[in-house]
């Protein structure tokens, strides 16, 4: 083994072998991977092997298709055979809930360039005959999917990065790491000490273990999973090879192997697996089988696929793999822990590994993993993802992996777990809340406590109403909604200005002021959307997506404040309460001696202020697109504050509105949202946001690129659409046709209640962005006419907001 690399790869599963690979293709050739048994003797010698081309996520859904595509590549290079069976594949729907979840995944397979095709039951029954087509009402069919040996694949992308250079070791293992000054590491490992500049953890099952010797809680965790292979079915013999099959009413997913079959189930008695450790003498090992658990989907398999059930079982296979809180893997670079990467909690291996190495490859080597990939970001996740949260996500998660997650569906486990000081007042309120970083947030409020309940659905939920008479109240007279859900940084000394004006497009304000601003990357890509507050000449309070936290501290470690200045992190020192609507200023005005007239404390004005005995800092600003003011408030003074909002706001026709109602209103306003409309796949011209970038300034991160696309105008708009829709509304990854042609895909969607249409907003290539008509967008297999609005719908001037 050599003693010096400049990454040693830890995990010589398919995950690890991956980004082996991936490396020497992107360059970097003195490249070691560790394994401390046999390579794929964690999780990856047992599994299936399936792999699909669906994903929740549009960009994981890209990376899959790159992973899938990638196998021939490898066995040419190689020689090695990856075992491919690419039969196709056919999801099969038992409700009309699932159909129109299928044409759903059809519609937004359409920009992705996926050829899905929506069958009949019977014609389903052709392709896939097993099955007893009575059970189901359709089926959605996608010739991209298929098997492939787990061995094989994991052999081919180590022989190839071995031919390009790379070194595999085996049954040695990693025992600790330790960091040097200059950010490099030394590998201690059973057979002596690697000095490598970087480090990947890709240990999979013991991907916790890795972290843990680095001080790093990962959010993963392994659940037990089986799958059986039956005894040979006469049926098949002399057929052409099954295609696989997914029924999701029995949450099973079926092949053929040999001449039987594989069925394996995600149950909802789901199982962890070492909950807290895992046992470094498990390799090649199996657990033992548990027939009992997945009886209840056994059943249903034999009734759906009665030949299944009538021959003996050859195998039972009961294996652990690993899962992050959203099923999603975690992938990316650590937040203060410098040249220390992750590539884990990657659960499906064969669909997925190949896009995980491609990404976090190019990561390494370029400094952008050339892709969006927020969805598998090992960044999304913060303190709060503890061992006790994960276990319950994950279970969850596991449990559900064959269930539908409705565009409104908030989902039980791990809550409450974050909660602000008004939480009971809201509750007592009737408010139904979602779960945002672990923080209960109100959606909306309902009249009663009976009917504090929202049904899940694609169309338009009870909720809908609620929502429009909040709307209502912030359009005639003011609303009052809880905004702790927000990030927040407070950067302090002297030099705060001159590193924001380096980090950011837009000029720092001026004392007393609001400037929003983008957050370009080199590239000059979106890579955040701040409001910058300016309290003192050395103070600024930066607002921004509270969800993106810990990748916008990576980041500003990439690009650190000169000594004397500090970023701090306060989200939940500083939490807030919003007021909007024409009667806001009066209501507010009534409760402090600060003159909030438009002439004193004019629109995007920020400073500390008195309401009753509260000190608060006030923003005049509001997502609404109404006057209103932001008032950010330390804990312990919320509950007066609210108290004192809701006693004064009684003359004044106060309502309280949650994040449903701000959704729709911000929609109304054409105003973007981070991980919606505004992602690193973006530049700031595309997304609307081009009068934020200052270019007045000699230097800021992005500049260049930002220049440029300005001068060719970029490729891509924002623009926003009134829909003719029934009762359904757009709600994100819905295609947009013009004239018979898919052109782009919608970002976010809703009724707006003010204007009272609905909306929708989404990318379109710019060449089209002057055409108002022959657009259509789909809405649960219904295409819809859709207008582009040339202004947003609401108050395109913006004379509610300064008034
Ligand atoms: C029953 C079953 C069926 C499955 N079916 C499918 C399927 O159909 N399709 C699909 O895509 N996925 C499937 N999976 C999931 C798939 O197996 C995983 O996605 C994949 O194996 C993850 O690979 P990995 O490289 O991340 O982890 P692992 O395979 O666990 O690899 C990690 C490696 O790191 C090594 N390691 C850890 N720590 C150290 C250390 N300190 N020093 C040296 N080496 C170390 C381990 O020995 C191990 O070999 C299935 C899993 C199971 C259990």
């Amino acid at each position: 083994m050599r003693s010096d690399a400049r990454v040693v790869v830890i995990g010589g599963g398919v995950v690890g072998a991956s980004v082996l690979y991936h490396l020497t293709k992107a360059g970097w050739k003195d490249v070691l991977l560790i394994e401390r048994g046999e390579l794929t003797c964690g999780s990856t010698w047992h599994a299936a092997g399936g792999m699909h081309t669906v994903n929740g996520d549009p960009n994981v859904a890209k990376l899959q298709q790159y992973t899938i595509n990638l196998y021939k590549e490898l066995e040419q290079i190689t020689g090695q055979s990856c075992g491919m069976h690419l039969t196709g594949g056919i999801m099969l729907a038992g409700t009309r809930e699932r159909l129109d979840w299928l044409k759903m995944t059809k519609a937004r397979g359409r920009y992705l360039g996926m050829e899905l095709e929506l069958v009949t039951a019977e014609e389903a029954a052709k392709l896939f005959p097993l099955m007893n087509k009575r059970h189901f009402v359709g089926g959605l069919f996608d010739p991209i999917e298929g098997h492939v040996d787990p061995w094989g694949v994991t052999q081919a992308y180590a022989k190839a990065a071995q031919a390009a250079g790379a070194e595999v070791v085996r049954h040695t293992r990693v025992v600790d790491l330790k960091p040097r000054t200059d950010g490099s590491w030394d590998v201690i490992t059973e057979a002596g000490n690697v000095h490598a500049e970087h480090v990947v953890n890709a240990g999979g099952l013991w991907a916790r273990e890795v972290g843990r010797m680095v001080g790093l809680e990962l959010p993963v965790l392994a659940m037990e999973h089986q799958y059986l292979i039956t005894d040979d079915i006469p049926a098949l013999k002399g057929q052409k090879e099954q295609i696989h099959c997914i029924d999701f009413e029995g949450e099973i997913y079926t092949r053929q192997e040999r001449g039987g079959m594989l069925l394996g189930t995600y149950e909802r008695a789901a199982v962890p697996w070492s909950p807290g450790t895992t046992p470094w003498d498990f390799a090649q090992s199996l657990l033992p089988e548990d027939l009992e658990r997945i009886a209840p989907s056994l059943e249903v398999a034999f009734e759906h696929f009665p030949a299944l059930g009538e021959v003996g079982i050859r195998k039972v296979v009961n294996g652990p793999f690993t899962f992050a809180p959203d099923g999603n893997p975690l992938v990316g670079p650590i937040r203060g822990l410098r040249n220390f990467w992750v590539a884990c909690g990657v659960m499906a291996g064969f669909s997925q590994g190949g896009g995980v190495g491609l990404a976090l490859s190019q990561w390494m080597v370029e400094g952008d993993p050339g892709a969006d990939v927020w969805a598998m970001d090992v960044a999304r996740y913060g303190d709060w993802a503890t061992l006790a949260y994960t276990n319950a996500k994950v279970r969850e998660n596991y449990s559900r992996r064959f269930r539908i997650r409705f565009p409104n569906e908030e989902l039980p486990a791990a809550r409450p777990l974050r909660t602000t000081p008004v939480y009971e007042r809201l509750q007592a309120a009737h408010a139904v809340f979602g779960d945002y970083c672990g923080l209960e947030h109100p959606l909306w409020f309902a009249p009663s406590a009976e009917q504090a309940h929202e049904d899940i659905t694609f169309h338009r939920s009870n909720a809908h109403g609620h929502v429009g008479a909040e709307c209502r109240a912030v359009q005639e007279a003011v609303g009052l909604l809880e905004i702790s859900n927000y990030g927040k940084f407070e950067v302090t000394g002297a030099g705060s200005e001159e590193w924001l004006a380096y980090l950011m497009a837009n000029r720092v304000p001026r004392v007393g002021r609001i400037a929003l601003t983008p957050m370009l990357n080199e590239r000059g890509k979106l890579i955040g959307d701040f409001t910058m507050c300016r309290v003192g000449a050395e103070r600024v309070f930066l607002i921004c997506t509270w969800a993106a936290e810990v990748y916008y501290r990576r980041w500003f470690e990439r690009y650190p404040p000169p000594a004397g200045v500090t970023v701090r992190p306060c989200a939940m020192e500083y939490i807030g309460l919003s007021v909007a609507g024409p009667r806001s200023r009066t209501l507010l005005q009534s409760l402090t001696r600060t003159d909030l007239s438009t002439a004193a404390f004019p629109f995007l004005t920020f400073r500390a202020i008195d309401i009753g005995m509260v000190p608060a800092l006030v923003g005049r600003i509001s997502f609404t697109g109404e006057l209103g003011y932001e008032i950010w408030v330390t804990s312990e003074y919320q509950r007066a504050l609210y108290d004192l909002l809701i006693a004064a706001g009684h003359s004044h026709g106060l309502r309280l509105f949650g994040g449903r109602a701000l959704n729709t209103m911000r929609i109304e306003k054409s105003f973007g949202t981070w991980a919606r409309e505004y992602r690193p796949i973006y530049g700031p011209h595309e997304a609307g946001l081009g009068r934020f970038v200052d270019f007045g300034k000699d230097d800021f991160v992005g500049r260049a690129a930002a220049l440029e696309e300005k001068e060719s105008g970029g490729a891509l708009r924002l623009v926003t659409f009134s829909v003719d829709a029934q009762d359904a509304d757009a709600s994100g990854d819905e295609p947009i046709w013009h004239e018979g042609r898919v052109v782009g895909w919608v970002t976010s969607g809703a009724y707006g209640h003010r204007v009272q249409r609905s909306l929708a907003l989404g990318y379109i290539p710019t060449g089209l962005a002057s055409a108002t008509e022959g657009f259509e967008i789909e809405i649960i297999g219904e295409r819809r006419r859709a207008r582009r609005e040339s202004a947003a719908p609401l108050d395109p001037s913006g004379s509610r907001m300064r008034g």
